[in-house]
């Protein structure tokens, strides 16, 4: 971070400070306390921040900005809400760089896109990008509070679970582009219906000039309507839909990478994400637009989508005791679902091909629905055996059975399921683990590695 002064931070976020120090960090977490930071009390849910106030003083804290009052210390900054402040404060920062700012928000496949993206801008010159997930009111200001004058570039996740939050992550990074993956139905439960999704995504517009654009997939039905309800300029990517402004088409899985040939305004260039799945060329379709925006030349971008890597859990290949594992449990929805699908179909597999899923949490009404499809699409797939995990999962192997699918077994924990699995994978197979972080599917296959 740049140094600020405490009453320069004070009148950012609309206090006063009695105090002029300077401040090289901002600190939420006093056990990550440097000396010369400044601690800004948090209430969560487990921990109110402002419990640790004097140990933050002891660990080196100059300066804390608090809406308890405190006495006995410099450098106190009063504020009526510490969490709107830390967003005030990093919004003020943010604006004294002239860094390209790129947002990330969507239903599926933000952290990835963010990466692609990431990967992107990096061979344009130094970007700051969210460190793995944080990408909510307290970790997008934390992101941005890492700026500095060295940066060109910035990318930022912003997730939501409904409305005013992208509103407000908005406002902190001001993006210069806007990009939306999709509009899938997570978060159901507390939006209704998916056009309030997009509605809610579509805040990211609150903060970007008029003439900033922002990037779309064209193969999302509801996104596709985007262009009827802004002036925003619209950069369109699709597969399916060859009427956007970049399309990929010829997509080839070789050796563990999709290769393709991506098509912009009358010309062409082939690229190739070290990644299988044809989600990753959407995510690079999302991240040519970004480097096109940024007036980076297309042989540029497609080295930087060459170098892209893949994030924590998600879609890690291993082999034990013969058998091909994909891990991808950190999170689960039903597009992310049919990536995987498409990942373990075009795996190579000298044995048979075994989908490991479980519950697909936070759906709320369309939750069985969206199960009972999952189920089917597996059973009409060219998909072996199929082992559903969970209280939802029911009805992914309901809806397997009912297209006929005879290898379809139901578990209600991962004990159980990891006992099945490890006395029925053979050498030569390929099993994809896929479910809602909440589930710990990783269970499973620990479980299954020591039975072997
Ligand atoms: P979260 O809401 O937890 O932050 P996210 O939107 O950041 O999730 P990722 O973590 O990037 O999403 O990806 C989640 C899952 O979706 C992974 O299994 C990943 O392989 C898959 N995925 C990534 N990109 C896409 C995409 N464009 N479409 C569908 N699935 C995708
Ligand atoms: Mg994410």
């Amino acid at each position: 971070m740049e140094t600020m002064t405490l009453s320069q931070i004070a009148g950012a976020v609309g206090s006063h400070c009695d105090s002029d120090a300077k401040i090289n960090e901002i600190c939420i977490d006093t056990r990550a306390i440097k000396p010369g930071c400044l601690f800004v009390a948090i209430r969560g849910e487990n921990f109110d921040g402002h419990d640790f106030i004097e140990q933050a003083y002891e660990s080196g804290a100059v300066g804390v900005i608090t809406s308890r009052e405190i006495s006995g210390h410099t450098g106190v900054i009063l504020v009526p809400d510490t969490r709107k402040a830390l967003l005030d404060l990093a919004r003020y920062y943010r604006g004294l760089f002239s860094v390209f700012t790129v947002g990330v928000t969507g239903s599926v496949g933000k952290t990835s896109t963010k990466e692609m993206i990431y990967a992107i801008l990096s061979e344009d010159g130094e970007t700051l990008k969210t460190e793995g997930n944080l990408n909510n009111e307290i970790g997008m200001p934390l992101t941005v509070f890492r700026l500095s004058h060295t940066h060109k570039n910035g990318v930022f996740e912003m997730g939501m679970s409904n409305f005013g939050e992208i509103s407000a992550l908005t406002h902190v990074c001001c993006p210069n582009v806007g990009v939306i993956t999709n509009i899938g139905v997570s978060h159901m439960e507390t939006l209704g219906s998916q056009e309030n999704i997009l509605k809610a995504k579509m805040e990211i517009t609150d903060s970007m000039a008029p003439d900033a654009p922002l990037i779309l997939n064209m193969d999302d039905p509801l996104l596709k309507t985007v262009n009827q309800m802004t002036q925003q300029p619209i950069m369109y990517y699709g597969i399916e839909d060859q009427q956007a402004e970049v399309t990929a088409s010829n997509i080839r899985i070789i050796n563990g990478t999709t290769q393709f040939t991506i098509r912009y305004y009358g010309q062409s260039i082939e690229a190739m994400v070290p990644a299988v799945g044809r989600h990753n060329v959407y995510n690079a379709l999302a991240g040519f637009c970004v480097g096109l925006v940024a007036n980076m030349k297309p042989e540029d971008i497609v080295r930087g989508i060459r170098r892209y890597q893949n994030a924590a859990m998600r879609q890690n290949i291993s082999v034990e005791n013969g058998v091909t594992v994909i891990t991808d449990c950190y999170n689960a929805s039903p597009a992310s679902m049919h990536a995987a699908m498409d990942v373990l179909l075009h795996t190579e597999c000298e044995g048979k091909r075994w989908c490991v899923f479980g519950d697909m949490l936070e759906l709320g009404a369309c939750s069985e629905e969206a199960h009972l499809e999952i189920g089917k699409e597996v059973g009409r797939s060219r998909i072996d055996g199929f082992v559903c995990i969970g209280e939802h999962a029911r009805n992914m192997k309901r809806g397997a059975a009912m297209v006929g699918m005879k290898q379809a077994y139901y578990f209600e924990d991962n004990q159980k399921a990891a006992a099945f699995l490890a006395k029925t994978l053979v050498p030569g197979d390929v099993v994809i683990y896929k479910a809602s972080r909440g589930m710990h599917l990783e269970e499973v296959i620990s479980r299954v590695s020591e039975e072997w």
